[in-house]
């Protein structure tokens, strides 16, 4: 097993305290959650018993908060344009925040944000004003992770930036959208990075030879830096490299393909953080997970 620490993200329905339970039924030694339903808004307060159960089904399966990477709801979009939305956005992320720290957590994994500019392609200044509605995104969403890290500041909860497919007006799709992130938050000790490997391939990162695989993780280090990897998104991917649409699957059915996780699993740099499923097929999450673990080379 060496170091690593494979999961996926397991439900939490019925109450949050399920979700270590169900992570030790399929093997798992790291899950990411939802705190609360990702499709509403509002949200009720997790109870005290609630609370209890999770950090006692948690301790139970042997499963460190450091290996637990919960993810944030999909209607927040902390570079929202519009002043109402984003207001609301940024409440309920400190909400979840909030909610990390009360179950005894250490990270929030999220994505960065949209700009939802629509520039028709046939714009003669297509590139100038993508650009600037991206990099006032950018500055949106540092903006709102410092506010969200002023409103918790005695907690020790890292705000985990998750890099994207780049579907859409989606940002975070360059690791230098990461690296431009990460340099305008005040308090590093509270920002860390996930990346997704679906994601990173359908962004225009290859990882299917030892070379590219590389060459990709390369640069990574040099504009991120891996310090700042506190997990990983381990998906397949149904669209080709560089196809800027998000869509995963099953290991190995993909375009992705094998020798990618085989070199995750021996890479030192992903050690002690979780490797998290989003597999479109729950029902084979405990093949996947021992299979991931045949891969490492003794
Ligand atoms: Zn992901
Ligand atoms: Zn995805």
């Amino acid at each position: 097993m060496a170091n690593k620490y494979v999961g996926a993200h397991v439900s939490a329905s019925g109450g949050v305290e399920n979700a270590p339970i169900n992570a030790m039924e399929i093997g798992a030694r790291a899950f990411a959650l939802f705190t609360k339903n990702q499709r509403q808004w509002k949200a009720k307060a997790l109870s005290e018993e609630s609370i209890e159960a999770f950090r006692t089904n948690l301790e139970r399966s042997g499963i460190a908060p450091k290996h637990v990477l919960p993810h944030d709801s999909y209607l927040i979009n902390l570079g929202h344009p519009e002043e109402e939305k984003l207001l609301k956005s940024r409440e309920a992320f400190v909400d979840e925040l909030e909610r990390c720290e009360q179950l005894g957590l250490e990270k929030l994994n999220f994505h960065p944000g949209s700009h939802l500019v629509k520039i028709p392609k046939r714009d003669p200044d297509y590139e100038t004003k993508l650009e600037a509605a991206e990099r006032e995104c950018l500055d949106r969403i540092a903006e709102s992770m410092n506010r969200a890290i002023e409103a918790t500041p005695d907690s020790k909860v890292k705000l985990v930036i998750e890099n994207t497919a780049g579907q859409g007006s989606n940002l975070g799709y360059r690791f230098e959208h990461l690296a431009y992130l990460i340099e305008r938050v005040e308090e590093k000790s509270r920002v860390g990075v996930c990346l997704d490997t679906c994601h990173t391939f359908t962004a225009g990162y290859d990882l299917r030879t030892p070379e590219a695989y590389e060459e990709t993780m390369r640069a990574f280090d040099e504009i991120v830096g891996f310090d700042y990897l506190e997990g990983m998104h381990i998906n397949d991917s149904k669209p080709p490299l560089g196809s800027r649409v998000d869509r995963h699957h099953s290991l190995g059915m993909g375009e992705i393909g094998w020798e990618a996780f085989r070199l995750i699993m021996n890479d030192p740099r992903m050690d002690d953080i979780p490797l998290i499923l989003e597999t479109i097929d729950e029902s084979i999450w405990p093949e996947e997970i021992r299979a991931l673990y045949d891969l490492i080379e003794v």
